[in-house]
C-alpha cells in the first residue's frame, strides 16, 4: 500500500466533503464513546488497571530480548516453528515460501494489522494464491478493494447501502440492506472457504512468554476457524506483542475490550499453544509464527518508544476530533488516528509522513482514554520537533515558529510586540469586527473569520489587576 500520508491535507479535504463518511463517523463517535464510558464506569478499578497495564508493557519493552528468547523456547517446545523477519520484505518471503512449498492455492486470513503493514495480501495475490479475508469488515473491504479505515472496524467508513451493492455483485443476490441477511450471506460464503483452505493466516493480540502461546481476540470467531481448520497455520505478528505471563495477558485483555468496544471481554478469546497434538480433535498440523521487526527495534532506542506499549484497542481514534472528522483513509497508511500519527512516522519515516503529527488539536483526549497511558500528544510533539529540525514544514511556518521562540525568550519584547500587534489588528478590524482574509493566518481565515481583537491583551490585563 502506497504511503499517501504526505497528502494528508488533500486527503482530509476530500473526506470532509463526503456526507456518507460523515454519517458513518457519527456512528463511530456515538457508538464507541458511549460504550467505553459505560464499561469504564462499571469498573471502579479501571484507572488502577491502566497503571498496571502501562507497567506491564514498559517492563516487556525493557527486556524484550529476554522475553523473545523465552517465548521462542516455549513455542518450539509446544511444536511451533519460529521465524524472525527484519522487515516487510523478509516477512513476505517467509510466508510465501511456506505457502509455495505446501502447494497452497487458497488461504483464509483473519485480521492482522501487521500483515496489512507489510502488504502481505498483495504479495499473496501476486503469487497467484487466492486469499479470503474472514473478518466481516475485512471481507467487505476486500470486495471493495480498499484498505481498512479503523483498527477494529475496518469498514466503519461504509454505509449499509454500499455494502448491500457490494454483496449483491459478489454473491449474485438481490441487493438488501437487512444486516442479518448480509451477515448470513457472508457466513455462507466463508464457511466453505474455511473448509477448502490449505492454510490460514492470523495475527496475534498477545504472545505469552511463559507458555509460548498466541492469543487472538475476535467477536466473530473467525480467527478460531482460520487457525483451526486448515492444516497449515501461520501467525504474522510483531515482536512487541509479548507479555511475560498469562496473568499479564488477561490484565491487558480486560483493558483492551473495555477501551475498544466497551465490552467486558471480547466474545472470542483464544489461547493457542502449538499445533495439534496426538489425541487433539482439531487444530493445524503445522504452526509457524513470523515475528516481524520492521522498525520496532529502532523505536526501542528512540524517544517514541512508549508507542510500542500500544495494544491496538482503537480508543484514541474513537475519541479524536480529527479522526472523527476525516476518517481513517486520510491518514494514508495502515495505522490511523492519533496512534497512526505517531507510529506511521516511526515505521515509514517522518520524511514520508510529515503532516501526520500535525493532525491533532492537542486536546489530549487520546492520552486520557489510552488504556496503557501512551502520551500521544507528547509523542506527536517529538515528531513535530524532528520535522522542524529537518526543515519539513513550509518556510513561512518555520519562520513564524522561530520568531515566536525568539520573542518567548524575551518577555518584555514579547509583551511589547504582541501589544502592538493586537492594537494594530484592533484598529484595522474596527469597522467590521472581524477578518475574512489575513495573509499570515490564511489557514484560519480560509475556513472561518478571525474576530478582531478588542481592548488590551490578557497579559496587560493581568498586569493591571496586580
Ligand atoms: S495508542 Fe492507546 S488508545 Fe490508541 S490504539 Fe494504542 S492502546 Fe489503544
Amino acid at each position: 500500500m502506497e504511503v499517501t500520508s504526505l497528502r494528508f491535507r488533500e486527503n482530509a479535504r476530500r473526506a470532509l466533503r463526503d456526507p456518507q463518511l460523515a454519517r458513518a463517523l457519527r456512528m463511530v463517535r456515538e457508538g464507541f464513546q458511549q460504550r467505553r464510558a459505560q464499561a469504564v464506569a462499571n469498573l471502579p478499578e479501571f484507572e488502577e488497571l491502566r497503571r498496571i497495564g502501562a507497567g506491564i508493557r514498559d517492563h516487556v519493552l525493557e527486556r524484550l530480548d529476554l522475553y523473545l528468547e523465552a517465548f521462542e523456547r516455549r513455542a518450539r517446545e509446544a511444536g511451533a516453528q519460529i521465524h524472525y523477519a527484519l522487515d516487510g520484505a523478509e516477512a513476505r518471503r517467509i510466508v510465501l515460501d511456506l505457502l509455495r512449498s505446501r502447494g497452497v492455492s487458497l488461504v483464509t486470513k483473519s485480521k492482522s494489522m501487521v500483515a496489512e503493514e507489510i502488504e502481505l495480501a498483495e504479495a499473496i495475490e501476486a503469487e497467484g494464491i487466492r486469499r479470503v479475508e474472514t473478518d466481516l469488515g475485512e471481507y467487505i473491504i476486500q470486495l471493495a478493494h480498499e484498505p481498512p479505515s479503523h483498527l477494529i472496524g475496518p469498514a466503519v467508513h461504509m454505509t449499509v447501502e454500499r455494502i448491500a451493492r457490494l454483496f449483491a455483485e459478489a454473491h449474485g443476490t438481490e441487493p438488501t440492506t437487512d444486516a442479518q441477511e448480509l451477515v448470513a450471506q457472508a457466513r455462507r460464503v466463508l464457511r466453505q472457504k474455511y473448509l477448502d483452505a490449505e492454510a490460514g493466516i492470523t495475527g496475534a493480540n498477545f504472545l505469552v512468554a511463559e507458555t509460548g502461546s498466541v492469543i487472538t481476540v475476535t467477536n466473530e470467531g473467525n480467527a478460531e476457524l482460520t487457525q483451526g481448520l486448515p492444516p497449515l497455520h501461520i501467525v504474522v505478528t510483531s515482536i512487541e506483542k509479548l507479555v511475560p505471563t498469562m496473568e499479564d495477558a488477561f490484565t491487558l485483555l480486560r483493558l483492551l475490550a473495555r477501551s475498544g468496544t466497551g465490552q467486558e471481554f471480547a466474545t472470542y478469546t483464544t489461547v493457542l499453544t502449538g499445533p495439534r497434538r496426538e489425541g487433539d480433535l482439531d487444530g493445524p498440523e503445522e504452526m509457524h509464527i513470523v515475528l516481524v521487526d520492521n522498525g520496532r527495534s529502532r523505536m526501542l532506542g528512540s524517544p517514541v518508544r512508549p508507542m510500542l506499549r500500544c495494544i491496538r484497542c482503537s480508543a484514541c481514534m474513537n475519541h479524536c476530533p480529527v479522526y472523527l472528522a476525516v476518517g481513517g483513509h486520510a491518514y494514508g497508511w495502515t495505522y490511523v488516528g492519533p496512534m497512526g500519527s505517531v507510529l506511521t512516522p516511526a515505521l515509514a519515516g517522518i520524511e514520508q509522513t510529515w503532516p501526520l503529527p500535525e493532525a491533532s488539536t492537542f486536546c489530549g483526549r487520546c492520552e486520557e482514554v489510552c488504556p496503557v497511558r501512551i502520551p500521544l500528544p507528547g509523542l506527536m510533539r517529538v515528531w513535530r520537533e524532528e520535522a522542524f529540525r529537518r526543515g519539513l514544514p513550509p518556510a513561512t511556518q518555520r519562520a513564524g515558529i522561530r520568531l515566536w521562540a525568539f520573542l518567548a525568550k524575551r518577555p518584555r519584547l514579547y509583551r511589547l510586540a504582541f501589544g502592538l500587534a493586537v492594537r494594530t489588528l484592533g484598529l484595522l478590524g474596527r469597522r467590521r469586527g472581524r477578518f475574512s482574509r489575513l495573509p499570515l493566518a490564511s489557514g484560519w481565515t480560509s475556513v472561518r473569520d478571525l474576530p478582531a481583537p478588542q481592548g488590551r491583551t490578557f497579559l496587560e490585563q493581568l498586569g493591571r489587576g496586580r
